[in-house]
């Protein structure tokens, strides 16, 4: 015997709640849908009020076009909106709100009190609701727009109830809503009231700095930098071309925090928790920033309305791009434009972990680079590895690789008062060089150090359009695996474009005819598969940058290569000489640093 119960459709005050549910979790999706909807009716004033980090009560008025008063009572009707008219709308969304659910909802978790009144009735339309029912109706003395009250948020669902947050953390969410929404239409005034606390004061002048003081503080508004890019690309099989513009203001590199609460990603008007593009934002800051430490930056995204899905999460908060690789080289381009030119890090933390910075003269005044013993480094023999003398074995090699990337046309190394502003002392595990800095000691992983080296040296000789390829005398032939080749043939004008020269032959075999001149004097078979792989495993970069990155990586010395004072001091004098020495192209730091007052405070003498 089967006792189950048999399947039933649910009465519609049950389904109405599960689905409230989804759409208010908290007071914050409460205040998040009511400023949503006052935006969607051209406000521009938003006041929102709260008492008990809302759960108590929650107001939100708005000075937009009002609601008919036939028509109050059909707001609050499940799938009930003016905003959205067939299927097709929804792939098109010009609006924030478009489901019709959230007055309904609302009204199905808690009481609700509504005002509105269009500018062109003499009086406002008034509606109270208790339960999700209409419990009274009437008309009252109202300004132009829309005021609607909530409280008790849950109180005939103590279980949920249950589940709301002391009221600091939920006033902090409500907060961040209004916060990200201020940001994102600064032509709009928004207050926050919290407990009578004044929270948000947002002047609505329409320059997104003045938005930025009212949340962040005049200094961190008037620090920021604009940042500005542009994408577009033809998508095979697509009739329009994929867009995306992305403007915003960034931070510079000092202006770090220690969350990535002060990232705000809008798009097409809508605040968004971006995860996907937080990444994109710190690539921009790549090597700027300390460990660990996050930018400040507004970011605003535009993309033709059916290029983005703003319909995968209940709450609106998450949306998906059609082409989410053009949106991340935008956010990323746009980042680093607004930081090209800016100094390099500012080291102002008292922590170990802090940089060392490298300050160019002004132009004019550099300094000749001093003559050290062994500097004499001769970089025309470091393409023979045997040139180099006194090194055997895999020392022979590593010791080619550093001299191949002491660029004889590179401009002098940066130095400080004549002395080279990293002196190395000597090598530790034949992986990391001890030295001396203006300011105490630094650690130098060599190997990221050098991977940062030959990065710049060959996105340098890319955007010059050279081609450092070395011949071979005799083609080789190599066989790759499936995905060896499929990546071969994927990024071939990027492998071309670094001194690669490979041809298709039969099934898995190529025939290799040049080499980049980094990877001369290797096994010609054995650096082809190994770029390939290490190709395969760069999923932070795309295009050129890629194909840079892993040639850097192939040609590095390894840890375990054992340098001499001489390679050391190249490396170091190459590293200083870099535009961003700090990391290596992957985003691991190339050194750590400690200051002379860590030290003097290490060893109590101060
Ligand atoms: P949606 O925003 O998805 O349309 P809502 O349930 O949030 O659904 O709102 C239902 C309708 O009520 C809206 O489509 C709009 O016509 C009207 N409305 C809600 N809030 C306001 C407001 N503040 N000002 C003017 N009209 C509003
Ligand atoms: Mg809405």
């Amino acid at each position: 015997m089967n006792d189950r119960p048999p399947i039933r459709v649910l009465p519609p005050e049950v389904a109405a709640r599960i689905a409230a549910g989804e759409v208010i979790e908290r007071p914050a999706s409460v205040v998040k849908e009511l400023v949503e909807n006052a935006l969607d009716a051209g406000a521009t004033r938003i006041e929102v009020e709260i008492e008990g980090g809302g759960a108590d009560r929650i107001r939100v008025s708005d000075d937009g076009h009002g609601i008919p008063p036939e028509q109050v009572a059909d707001a609050f009707e499940r799938h009930a909106t003016s905003k959205l008219r067939s299927e097709h709308d929804l792939y098109a969304v010009r609006t924030l709100g478009f489901r019709g659910e959230a007055l309904a909802a609302i009204a199905a978790a808690a009481d609700v009190d509504l005002v509105s009144r269009p500018a062109a009735q003499t009086a406002g339309a008034t509606l109270r609701l208790r339960n999700g029912r209409t419990e009274r109706q009437g008309s009252a003395a109202a300004a132009p727009g829309t005021s609607i009250e909530v409280r008790d948020l849950f109180a005939s669902l103590p279980a949920r109830r249950r589940f709301l947050r002391a009221t600091r953390s939920e006033t902090q969410a409500v907060a961040r809503v209004v916060t990200d929404y201020a940001l994102a239409y600064p032509e709009v005034a928004f207050r926050l009231t919290a407990d009578g606390r004044n929270a948000l004061a947002a002047p609505g002048s329409g320059d997104p700095r003045d938005a930025v003081a009212a949340v962040h503080g005049a200094e961190v508004a008037a620090a920021l930098l604009p940042a500005h890019a542009e994408r577009a690309a033809v998508i095979e099989g697509e009739v329009e071309a994929a867009r995306c513009e992305v403007v915003g203001l960034v931070g510079p590199p000092s202006l770090h925090r220690a969350s990535r609460a002060a990232i705000h990603v809008v798009a097409n008007g809508r605040a968004v928790v971006a995860r996907a593009l937080l990444p994109a934002v710190e690539l921009g800051y790549e090597g700027l920033l300390p460990g660990g430490r996050h930018p400040v930056a507004l970011i605003r995204i535009t993309v033709p309305p059916d290029q983005v899905d703003v319909n995968v999460h209940p709450q609106k908060a998450e949306v998906r791009f059609r082409h989410e690789r053009l949106v991340f080289a935008a956010v990323q381009a746009a980042v680093r434009s607004a930081l090209a030119g800016t100094p390099h890090l500012v080291p102002d933390s008292p922590q170990f972990a802090s940089m060392p910075v490298f300050t160019p003269r002004p132009p004019g005044q550099e300094v000749e680079p001093r003559a050290w013993p062994g500097f004499d480094f001769d970089t025309t023999a470091a393409s023979a590895p045997s040139d180099v003398e006194g090194l055997t074995g895999r020392d022979v090699i590593a010791g080619a690789r550093v001299a191949s990337m002491v660029e004889r046309e590179a401009p002098p190394p940066r130095v400080d008062g004549g002395v080279p502003l990293l002196r190395p002392m000597g090598q530790i595990e034949s992986t990391y060089i001890v030295a001396e800095s203006s300011d105490g000691m630094v650690l130098v992983d060599q190997h990221a150090a050098h991977e940062r080296v030959l990065y710049e040296a060959v996105r340098a000789r890319l955007a010059a359009g050279e081609r450092p390829s070395q011949p071979l005398l005799q083609s080789v032939l190599a066989t790759l695996s499936a995905p060896q080749a499929a990546l071969l043939a994927g990024g071939a004008s990027d492998l071309e474009a670094i001194g690669w020269e490979v041809e298709a032959a039969d099934g898995a075999a190529v025939i290799v005819r040049a080499v980049p001149a980094a990877l001369a004097g290797r096994d010609v078979a054995r650096a082809l598969t190994d770029y390939l792989d290490r190709l395969d495993a760069e999923e932070r970069l795309s295009g050129p940058d890629r194909a840079a990155a892993t040639l850097a990586c192939r040609a590095a010395v390894m840890a375990g290569d054992r340098l001499d004072a001489t390679q050391q001091r190249a490396l170091l004098d190459a590293l200083a000489r870099c535009e961003t020495p700090h990391t290596c192209p992957h985003g691991r730091p190339t050194m750590l640093h400690l200051s002379r007052a860590s030290l003097e405070r290490s060893f109590g003498r101060r």
